[in-house]
């Protein structure tokens, strides 16, 4: 208390000079001990206050206020700084942080009172919405068979009409065992932190005693996969939109690469995982294998889809970047010949579009053959030699020889039409649909 005092009295006589000065600014050029002798002078038997305060006195007093003010600032700036740092660190959560949130809102969903009874979008970074099991029964017509757009490896995908307007793609996970929960549990976790225009937005989930469900928005135009393969056989996919599909595709791998930190390795890029919305926009989806780079230490189990999976990772496990550049460098293949990944050949025999497609690719007079035949002829053939030029970099075995996939996407902008999102600048009218011819 004594020490308390002897800090503020000081201040006070310091503060209270300070205002004379103010209120009489003829003092203000006046040296201090001036200014007190000046005041003894005028008014002698006056303040006690005034008298007591010495030249050297002062000196120290103010010596001391100084000290104790800049310490409080130091004090105040100190704890600004913690603060500044620890919300750093809290925005910056890791995997196991979100595990917990999911884990807490798992325990609401058991909880009828915290549900959610209308849908609501997850609108704002970090957060999806729990949605009522009732919702999602009514949205889709009871799970009805009419509704089913596909299929995955993990269950159905249904179209879901919510409040009679708003349309959804929901799918349903009936149990499947505990990697199939870990794999919910990732794709929630990183797609309720990830928003990226070529990056599927997951609107809510559901849980219900063993199923469980993601609600996505709606992707008109299905996968790439069904687009390619499917009964339509590419004709929708002129070339300029199949550029502009691989752009989309690498500007999605760019941002999990290069603007996360730490970087994020997909890790199931494929044709089926690449969604397209009425316009044809391509968006990544199925993040339930995906890691953030470096996390191959924690003993991840190796997992892909043949003829996607990078050598280095089939054979010694090794996970970078770079894996999933090999796997978009066999979506490119895709698009440019309109071929499967993996063709069966026969009941035993299959032949990968890597190997098949690789010793053609460098000879210019075979490469036009190799083009799909939907799209054959349609396309100026030093663009053909530039993306036959990346795809073969991207699948290379040594994956310190593949690109970055930002150095891909720079190389694919000026093929796009700038009215689909490139820079390319066509002269001629853009025909988005050309005729399709067949197969061969
Ligand atoms: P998945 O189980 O994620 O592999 O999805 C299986 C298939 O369901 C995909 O290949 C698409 O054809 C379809 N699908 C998945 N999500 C959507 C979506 N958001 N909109 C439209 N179709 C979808």
């Amino acid at each position: 208390m004594n020490n308390l005092h002897a800090i503020l009295i000081p201040m006070w006589d310091f503060y209270f000079l300070f205002l004379m000065i103010d209120a009489r600014p003829e003092l203000a050029g006046f040296s201090i001990s001036h200014m007190v002798a000046k005041m003894e002078a005028q008014s002698p038997g006056v303040p006690e206050v005034i008298r007591v305060v010495h030249h050297q006195d002062l000196n120290k007093r103010i010596l001391v206020a100084l000290v104790v003010s800049s310490t409080l600032l130091g004090a105040i700036l100190l704890f600004l700084l913690c603060v500044w740092i620890y919300r750093r660190r809290t925005s910056k959560l890791d995997d196991g942080e979100c595990r917990k949130d999911l884990e807490v809102s798992k325990s609401t969903t058991m909880n009828p009172i915290s549900r959610f009874n209308s849908l609501r979008l997850a609108n704002f970074k970090g957060s999806v919405s729990m949605i009522d099991y009732k919702l999602l029964e009514a949205a889709t017509d009871n799970f009805s068979k009419s509704n089913v757009l596909d299929e995955g490896s993990t269950g159905h995908v249904y179209k879901a009409r919510f409040d009679d307007k708003m349309l959804a793609a929901v799918k349903r996970i009936d149990y499947g065992g505990p990697d199939a929960e870990r794999e919910f549990e990732n794709e929630v976790n990183w797609l309720r932190k990830i928003r990226h225009q070529n990056i599927i937005k997951l609107l809510g989930h559901c849980i219900r005693d063993e199923t469980r469900f993601l609600v996505y928005e709606m992707m008109q135009n299905g996968s790439l996969e069904s687009q390619l393969h499917g009964p339509s056989h590419g004709s929708a996919l002129t070339w300029h939109l199949r550029m502009k599909i691989a752009v989309d595709i690498a500007r999605g791998l760019e941002y999990l690469h290069e603007h996360r930190s730490p970087p994020v390795v997909h890790r199931d890029l494929k044709s089926s995982n690449i969604l397209l919305d009425s316009d044809f926009n391509a968006k990544l989806s199925d993040f339930g294998l995906t890691v953030n780079l470096g996390a191959q230490n924690k003993n991840i189990k190796l997992s892909g889809t043949l003829g996607y999976v990078a050598p280095e990772y089939l054979l010694d496990g090794k996970l970078t970047d770079k894996s999933d550049v090999y796997a978009f460098g066999v979506v490119l293949l895709e698009l440019l010949t309109g071929k499967k990944p993996v063709e069966t050949m026969g009941p035993t025999q299959s032949q990968s579009l890597v190997s098949w497609a690789i010793p053609q690719l460098g000879d210019r007079s075979k490469l036009p053959k190799v083009v799909d035949p939907v799209i054959r002829d349609t396309m100026d053939l030093k663009h053909l030699y530039q993306v036959a030029a990346v795809a073969v970099l991207c699948v290379q075995s040594e994956p310190s020889y593949r690109p970055l996939v930002t150095d891909v996407l720079h190389s694919l902008i000026p093929l796009v039409p700038v009215e689909l999102g490139g820079s390319l600048r066509i002269t001629e009218p853009l025909h988005l649909k050309e005729p399709s011819s067949t197969r061969s």
